[in-house]
């Protein structure tokens, strides 16, 4: 991990590995300072607030989170006593998706010979996926602090004169997303409906929702603009998004009227230069989500998490790459 400064008074603190769970935190530092999503465990979020500790010293006393995904809402424990904010959706919404006793039970089971065994023969891209995340992260130890600052369409802040814009934009990635516009800083905090140099997953929403997010990106003319996931970019990070959005539901249109299903498309559809990215194999979710909306699906349908795993698993070793997550 490590902490750059993007403008006068916004900071982000950056997870360079870049893959499943690595997220990115922001700080504004004023007004109390407010601190934008709190990691993936509670080692992470301790790094993270003696980063941020350096060009703020007291603990911030507001949080944002940008949607409900654990790898943003898992630190929000050490925020005692301050204010969360977060889009209506999101306490609810994390009740569901951000629950920590599986993700613990995955981690401890990982870690035990015959568990790895069972997982091997069942599920091997649940035991990936659990190994991976076993080298950086500990679950343990995590309880869940919702929000209690809720809003629907917008809500602003301002810190001692500087204002700052949440800006509700979901269902893109998530139902709760929401990013956050510094104006005078010409900083926004993207959340993850900006992936940068990593294959962008989404949970639910539509691709043009998703579309019409990524040009309000572009329309409110950032100089950095900090992703939910991935190194700091400018407007460029979103264009680029875009195309590999458009490239993947182009591809999945043509195997979808082939009749291939949605891990065949996958295994078919050429990486091109999005092959260079961290886990290109997350195609598979895209893929899926395209599937989705061409056979009138819900947008919210629940998603087979093993079943998720196991196909990008697949995917990887039909590419002859190594899965990654
Ligand atoms: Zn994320």
């Amino acid at each position: 991990m490590k902490m750059q400064q993007v403008s006068d008074n916004c900071f982000a603190v950056l997870n360079e590995k870049n893959r499943v769970c690595d997220a990115n935190s922001g700080l504004i530092n004023r007004a109390g300072g407010v601190v934008i999503d709190t990691q993936s465990d509670l080692a992470h979020a301790r790094q993270m607030i003696d980063m941020f500790s350096k060009v703020w010293p007291a603990m911030p006393r507001r949080v944002v989170n940008t949607h409900e995904d654990a790898d943003h809402v898992w630190g929000n424990q050490l925020f005692e006593g301050a204010e969360i904010i977060a889009h209506r959706s999101v306490p609810e919404r994390m009740k569901h998706v951000a629950d920590p006793k599986e993700s613990q039970k995955l981690l401890h089971g990982v870690g035990r010979f015959l568990t790895r065994l069972v997982l091997k023969a069942l599920h091997p891209g649940i035991l990936a996926a659990g190994q991976q995340l076993l080298e950086d992260y500990n679950f343990d130890g995590i309880e869940l602090v919702l929000p209690t600052t809720l809003f629907d369409a917008r809500y602003e802040l301002n810190l001692d004169g500087t204002e700052v814009h949440l800006i509700y934009v979901g269902p893109s990635h998530q139902v709760g997303d929401t990013i956050i516009h510094v104006p005078k800083e010409r900083v926004v905090f993207a959340g993850d409906v900006l992936f940068r140099q990593c294959t962008p997953v989404g949970w639910t929403g539509s691709y043009d929702k998703w579309f019409q997010c990524l040009d309000l990106l572009m329309q409110l003319d950032p100089q950095v603009i900090v992703p939910g996931h991935g190194p700091l970019c400018g407007i460029e990070g979103a264009r680029e998004m875009k195309a590999y959005l458009r490239y993947v539901r182009d591809e999945s249109k043509k195997c979808f009227d082939a009749s291939l299903t949605s891990l065949a498309a996958a295994k078919q559809i050429e990486f091109g230069p999005y092959g260079e990215w961290r886990s290109p194999a997350r195609l598979y979710m895209n893929v899926e989500r395209a599937y989705r909306e061409f056979r009138n699906e819900p947008p919210d349908a629940a998603w087979d998490t093993a079943g998720t795993f196991d196909a990008i698993y697949q995917v990887a070793e039909a590419k002859g790459i190594e899965a990654e997550f």
